[in-house]
């Protein structure tokens, strides 16, 4: 169970991005943390050890990340998995048959799939509700709701939840609100303080930037939840390898830095685009026009760099994904490289047509992951595509 160290609170976010949860190797003052690149660790004699007896329970690279994670999300206690989906199977084992859920209907398609495809099998029941207006949350909960799972912003189309208002609704219905922060990221939305449960994250994403590993973390500061994660995560075993755990505490080294410019980065996209398509057409909580914006200023203190805009048709969608030079065509989001994509044929294409008419996510819907790249070429990009 990693718990962070308790002066890695202290400082504010850069510092902690770049320091929290890591120790000069004691071995060689090596300044990064060591890829401990192994299985098993030796022991002095029976019954005695260095508090590691096999990996798959405890890795001092993937003890560094949590400590680190949970440190910039204001937490307690992280646990670092081989995936986001792996993450949040691991959560879901904290509850069991018979447990309801009300769950955000705008979530990350692959959260919808787990849920409706195999949780549901296990007898867990879940009600999908639009989560933008907390008392749509309170008629859903019954006496069996075990947890509230929401995503802010959602996964296209940038709609909010009041983290607040969700966890108030949670906690009058006994049940835990589970927050999906991977498009926030913590630099720019810390839902512990809002009174969140448990969070977790893609580290796919944002958190290690770089688009070059595949990663699931959840954060919690209840004693007994992470007691209970720690023991799903050695029992079930969707750990990550070092080599990974390493590569996104490389990555949030810079998460300020780069949070910073995909912020910047969007806000200019985001205006452009309003001003050339017209402001119906860009969902962008940064946005004025955005109808949750005073909501997005309340919880967030951010942005970000994700953007979806409305083509009008899977014709001039498909030209667009086409043309496009500096942006490229592939799902995933969240790395230094300016992405596009169509949600309703790529990453929301495990939800059923019909669903995903109900949910706004048309033919023509195009979603942005705006880089860190130079704002001017990004912008040059998309005029020539369009
Ligand atoms: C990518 C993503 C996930 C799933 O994470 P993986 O690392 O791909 O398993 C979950 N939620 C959101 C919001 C995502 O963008």
């Amino acid at each position: 169970m990693t718990k962070i160290f308790d002066e890695d609170m202290s400082a504010a976010f850069g510092t902690r991005a770049i320091h929290a949860g890591q120790r000069p190797d004691p071995l060689s003052g090596a300044i990064m943390t060591p890829i401990y690149q192994t299985s098993t660790y030796v022991q002095e004699a029976l019954g005695v050890n260095k508090g590691y007896e096999y990996a798959r329970g405890k890795n001092p690279t993937r003890e560094a990340l949590e400590r680190n994670i949970a440190s910039l999300e204001n937490a307690r206690y992280g646990f670092a998995f081989s995936s986001g989906m792996g993450c949040l199977d691991s959560i879901m084992k904290l509850f069991k048959s018979g447990d309801h859920f009300v769950v955000g209907e705008n979530v990350y398609g692959g959260t919808y799939r787990l849920f409706d495809k195999i949780l549901r099998n296990y007898g867990m029941t879940f009600t999908y509700v639009d989560t933008r207006d907390p008392q749509l949350i309170a008629d859903a909960c019954t006496s069996a709701t075990a947890a509230v799972i929401v995503e802010t912003p959602t996964n296209p189309l940038m709609r909010l939840t009041d983290i607040r208002a969700a966890a108030d609704v949670a906690h009058t219905h006994k049940a835990l609100l589970i927050i999906d922060n991977t498009f926030a990221s913590p630099y720019f939305q810390q839902p512990f303080s809002l009174g969140a449960d448990i969070v977790w994250h893609s580290s796919t994403k944002y958190l290690n930037g770089h688009s070059d590993m595949i990663g699931g973390i959840a954060l919690v500061n209840d004693d007994d939840i992470a007691a209970r994660l720690q023991f799903i995560l050695n029992a079930s075993g969707a750990v990550p390898g070092p080599m990974d755990a390493w590569l996104v505490l490389r990555g949030t080294k810079t998460l300020h830095l780069r949070m910073e410019r995909h912020d910047s980065n969007g806000r200019t996209i985001a205006t452009w685009l309003a001003n050339r398509m017209g402001e119906s057409n860009v969902f962008y909580p940064g946005l004025e026009s955005h109808p949750q914006h005073a909501l997005a200023v309340k919880q967030m203190t951010g942005f970000g760099g994700m953007i979806s805009i409305e083509t009008g048709s899977r014709e001039r969608a498909a030209s667009m994904l086409e043309r496009v030079r500096v942006f490229s065509l592939a799902e995933s989001l969240g790395g230094v490289e300016s992405l596009i994509n169509q949600p309703a044929g790529m990453t929301h294409a495990s939800v059923e047509p019909a669903r995903r008419a109900e949910l706004g996510i048309t033919e023509g819907l195009i979603r942005l992951s705006c880089g860190v790249e130079d704002v001017g070429d990004l912008i040059a990009d998309l005029e020539q595509s369009l």
